[in-house]
């Protein structure tokens, strides 16, 4: 389907002193949240009991999400970075970590706080998540773990990366932060590696306010996770490792207790968002698409489109500015990556060696509004709105 036009209405574009095509900003993100009466039903009745933290709906919400996920031991934590710190604490992780440099920051923070190195690999050209072949290209005597990234939801390379952390005596995490609803090959993220983690911060689909979810099939890591949010305590006063204070509220609980029912049709609209975007985009000049594999689901918690300023007409940033004039907020998950942040520089590797890909798509990416109550209109304006910046650019040159 082609783009439709907008032209002909907009002599001016609003960048350029026209009309706005919105009147006002809308957010570019609002979670669509529980019921409150469920939320608080289901908290009033713990309340009572004065067990605030820690207690019966974190056991309820674990017991939930370890059914609906297929994994064995779920740990509900205090957030995605808290439980990535943990879990890497946990396996024992020493020397050198291989990680995407196109990601959070949390992920490399979750690194970093275990007085790691990190070691960036590059990303796959197509589905932006972390290139096998580059990841095994950096493996050396110091390595001791990955620690891949689903990201936007999009499912990493799971069986590449379980081979190669399997054939070098590695271990594998996933931050799933993106993740909670994707699948792969019919299964739910959340069962694959060591151990995945969820995030379940507002801007991703389940939320609990704050909240993240460790998932793993190993019964000693489960073990040593969840002493590990008690302060590494498993009831001895004589800590088993060096833990945090990281246990989730029952109130957090509750909240991810009853919007457990609302993913699949958060990720089914994130989809319908995402196909309708690339319909209505597929043939403008200069923009290409995240791939998703045929076996897998993404939960599209972002919507990224790469410019490329050469068929586009004009950069990531030109195209931002434009759309913001016309009241569209957007953002660049994740630009800068990783490896030219302050905190990075320092101590990855010779100044991120070969991350051509990387600085490409973090150069490029424009990640559009996604989520559940946008409306079908907004959508397709948005869309537009895009796609008339390069027949603007045509109508110029
Ligand atoms: C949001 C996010 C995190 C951090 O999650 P918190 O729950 O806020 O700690 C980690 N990794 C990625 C890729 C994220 O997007």
């Amino acid at each position: 389907m082609s783009a439709p036009k907008i032209a002909p209405n907009r002599p001016v574009p609003a960048i350029g002193g026209g009309e706005p095509l919105f009147t006002r900003r809308f957010p570019f993100i609002c979670p669509t949240l529980p019921e409150y009466d469920k939320v608080l039903s289901l908290y009033k009745k713990h309340y009572a009991s004065g067990m605030i933290t820690n207690a019966n709906l974190v056991a309820r919400f674990e017991a939930a999400a370890s059914e609906r996920l297929g994994v064995r031991h779920c740990i509900a934590v205090s957030s995605c970075t808290s439980g990535l710190m943990l879990v890497l604490k946990a396996l024992g992780v020493r020397g050198d970590v291989i990680l995407p440099s196109f990601t959070f920051f949390a992920t490399g923070h979750a690194v970093l706080w275990n007085g790691l190195r990190p070691v960036f690999a590059d990303c796959d050209p197509y589905t932006w998540t972390v290139d096998t072949e580059d990841v095994e290209s950096r493996i050396t005597e110091a390595t001791s773990a990955i620690l891949a990234v689903h990201l936007y939801g999009n499912p990493a390379a799971i069986e590449q990366l379980e081979r190669l952390a399997s054939k070098n005596g590695l271990k594998l995490v996933f931050d799933a932060a993106h993740a909670f609803g994707s699948t792969h090959n019919g299964r739910p993220v959340g069962q694959f590696g060591d151990a995945e983690v969820f995030s379940l911060s507002p801007t991703k689909l389940l939320v609990a306010g704050e909240g993240g979810l460790v998932c793993t099939n190993d019964a000693t890591l489960a073990a040593l996770v969840r002493a590990g949010r008690n302060y590494g305590d498993t009831g001895q006063y004589d800590p088993a490792l060096l833990g945090l204070n990281a246990r989730m509220t029952e109130f957090n609980a509750g909240l991810a207790l009853a919007g457990l029912d609302l993913v699949d049709q958060k990720v089914r609209r994130h989809n319908q968002i995402a196909q309708r975007y690339t319909e209505v985009l597929a043939d403008v000049p200069g923009l290409q698409f995240q791939e998703v594999h045929g076996g897998d689901v993404s939960t599209y918690k972002d919507f990224s489109v790469l410019v490329w300023p050469a068929q586009f007409g004009m950069d990531r940033d030109e195209a931002a500015a434009a759309l913001l004039a016309d009241n569209i907020e957007t953002k660049k998950y994740f630009s800068p990556p990783l490896h030219r942040q302050r905190l990075f520089r320092e101590v990855c590797e010779p100044a991120g060696r070969d991350l051509n890909n990387t600085e490409r798509i973090s150069n490029s990416v424009l990640s559009l509004p996604i989520y559940e109550s946008l409306s079908d209109e907004t959508v397709e304006k948005v869309a537009m709105a895009v796609a008339a910046l390069a027949q603007e650019e045509e109508a110029v040159r």
